[in-house]
C-alpha cells in the first residue's frame, strides 16, 4: 500500500492554490473534483499538478477536494483532500460611470446578456492539458500590485456584481503582456469590458485583459508568456484608463496576483 503524502492545503477566499500529488509507479491518470467540477491533473516529472481556485464567494471553513486515481492495471482509488478556506476582507466601493452602463437600454441589455452567455461558455471549457510550464507574470512589467479585487461595488448608487479582477494603473497605450503561455479564445469589444482579450492557459485556467485601447491578437492564436496582447485604455464601463486583469480557474473568480505565488 503506497502512502500518498499531501501537504494540507489552505487558501483565502479569492485565491488560487496548487494541488500536487506525487507520482507512483503505474499511476496513469488523476482527476480532482472541486466545487462540483471534475478536471484532470497534469504530470510534470514526478509530480501531478492542478491549480484550484477558491471563488471569492466561497464560504470560509473546511472544504474538500475529491481525488480519483487510475492505475495501468485497472485499479482505481479515491481520496479526499481537505482544503481550509479563510475569510478575506472585501470592502465596498462606490463608483460613478456613464449612466448607459447602469441603466441599460433594451438593446444594450440584450447585448450584455448575450456576451455574458458567451463568456460563461468559455469558462465552462476545461482544456485537458497545460499550455504553460513557467510561473505567471504581471501583464505590466514593474507593477507589483492591483487594486479592488473582490470589492463589492455600487455603480451610480446601484449594487452590482463584485469586482472579479484586479485593476492596474496604466496610461492609455501601455503595452499589456500575456501573463503566461496560452491560446486566445476571445479578442473583441464587449459591452462592459470594452476591448477584451481572454487567454486559455489550459486545465481550466484563464486570464483576461479588459478595457484595452487596442487588441493585438486574434482568437485561436497561441501567445507566449510575456507576448503583447494589446494596449491599455479606457473602453467599456470604466472611470478612467487602467488595465483590468482577471483570472478564473474553472468557475472560480480568483485574484490574478494569487497565480504568481502558486509556484513558491
Ligand atoms: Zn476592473
Amino acid at each position: 500500500m503506497l502512502a500518498l503524502i499531501l501537504a494540507s492545503l489552505a487558501a483565502a477566499q479569492g485565491q488560487a492554490l496548487r494541488l500536487e500529488v506525487p507520482h507512483e509507479p503505474g499511476l496513469e491518470q488523476i482527476t480532482v473534483t472541486w466545487n462540483g467540477h471534475e478536471r484532470p491533473l497534469v504530470r510534470q516529472g514526478e509530480t501531478w499538478m492542478a491549480l484550484l481556485g477558491v471563488d471569492l464567494d466561497t464560504e470560509a471553513g473546511a472544504h474538500e477536494a475529491e481525488l480519483s486515481l487510475t492505475y495501468a492495471d485497472g485499479r482505481s482509488a479515491q481520496r479526499t483532500e481537505p482544503i481550509a478556506v479563510s475569510a478575506a476582507e472585501f470592502p465596498t466601493t462606490e463608483l460613478t460611470v456613464e449612466p448607459r452602463y447602469v441603466e441599460l437600454s433594451p438593446e444594450d441589455q440584450q447585448r450584455a446578456n448575450r456576451e455574458s452567455g458567451e463568456i460563461a461558455q468559455i469558462y465552462a471549457t476545461v482544456t485537458p492539458e497545460a499550455h504553460w510550464s513557467e510561473p505567471f507574470l504581471v501583464p505590466i512589467p514593474g507593477v507589483s500590485g492591483g487594486r479592488n479585487f473582490g470589492h463589492r461595488r455600487i455603480f451610480n448608487g446601484q449594487p452590482r456584481a463584485p469586482h472579479s479582477g484586479a485593476d492596474l494603473r496604466a496610461a492609455t497605450g501601455t503595452p499589456i503582456l500575456a501573463a503566461n503561455r496560452g491560446r486566445v479564445v476571445l479578442a473583441k469589444e464587449l459591452f462592459f469590458s470594452g476591448n477584451a482579450v481572454f487567454v486559455d492557459h489550459g486545465l481550466g485556467v484563464y486570464t483576461v485583459y479588459l478595457h484595452l485601447s487596442r487588441i493585438d491578437v486574434e482568437p485561436g492564436q497561441m501567445v507566449g508568456r510575456g507576448q503583447q496582447v494589446g494596449l491599455a485604455g479606457a473602453t467599456g464601463r470604466v472611470t478612467g484608463p487602467h488595465l483590468h486583469w482577471g483570472a478564473r480557474i474553472v468557475d472560480a473568480r480568483v485574484d490574478p496576483f494569487s497565480l504568481l505565488s502558486v509556484y513558491e
